[in-house]
């Protein structure tokens, strides 16, 4: 059965619940946390049920859906994040109309959206993301060329890199991507000690509906949820 708008407002409070549990479980604080509602394939009024339900920001994977839906107000009031990949001919149109890109995931695609902002004039927040589990299929950086994005992205002053991101395997066992979440983590503090310049550890982005509370509780103060909040996605319609 479709998922009801109002069903998208008890969603986002069990979700909050469930962050709250795991977060009190590591001795965290639950307002560390910020909640992104990945709204991919959900149409503009449903994505405002969950802005209106206090997500802390919207994720969406394509550029040219994110403009349909943004036209339409789905987003009013709430941050957007890109959270798929961005293809280097979508850069023009994605740079500072989102405001975190959480999936960069190479060197020249960090310089094209350097590019990009300075001929703005702005400054472009960003993640980088990491392909942590060395899997053929997703996209992310291998973690060991992090150093050299790094050192790339402190020589871009309209980059500032926000943190990192990451998309683990999806889980089939409850504890499954624990260790990969425990990477990043260690990854993130790694770094956070360095002080490169133009790089500020703030977030660290992992943990989708199967897996967010073990990423809070490896770490994670950034959590993308989807199916969670708006049900199963249709593909294919
Ligand atoms: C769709 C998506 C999510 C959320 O997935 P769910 O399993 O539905 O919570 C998170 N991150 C990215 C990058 C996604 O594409």
């Amino acid at each position: 059965m479709e998922t009801t708008f109002m069903d998208i407002e008890k969603n986002v409070a069990a979700v909050r619940a469930r962050i709250a549990d795991a977060a009190a479980e590591a001795g965290r604080n639950p307002s560390d946390i910020l909640l992104v509602a990945a709204s991919k394939m959900n149409g503009a009024e449903r994505v405002r049920r969950a802005v209106s339900a206090g997500v802390d920001a919207c994720g969406e994977n394509r550029v040219q859906e994110f403009l349909e839906k943004n036209a339409q107000g789905a987003y009013t009031g709430c941050p957007v994040h890109l959270i798929g990949h961005l293809q280097k001919n979508k850069v023009k149109q994605a740079v500072g109309a989102f405001d975190l890109i959480e999936s960069v995931d190479s060197e020249a695609l960090l310089r094209l959206i350097g590019g990009r902002a300075e001929t703005l004039g702005i400054v472009q927040d960003v993640l980088i993301e990491l392909n942590i589990a060395d899997e053929d299929s997703k996209s992310g950086l291998a973690p060991a060329l992090l150093p050299q994005i790094l050192e790339a992205a402190a020589e871009l002053p309209s980059i500032r890199v926000r943190g990192l991101m990451a998309i683990p395997p999806i889980s089939t066992k409850v504890g499954k991507n624990r260790p990969y979440f425990a990477q990043m983590q260690e990854l993130f503090i790694d770094i956070r000690s360095k002080k490169y310049d133009n790089i500020s550890m703030d977030f660290l982005s992992m943990g989708m509906s199967g897996d967010f509370e073990d990423a809070v509780r490896e770490g994670a103060n950034m959590v993308r949820v989807g199916s969670a909040i708006f049900g199963a996605r249709h593909y294919g319609l």
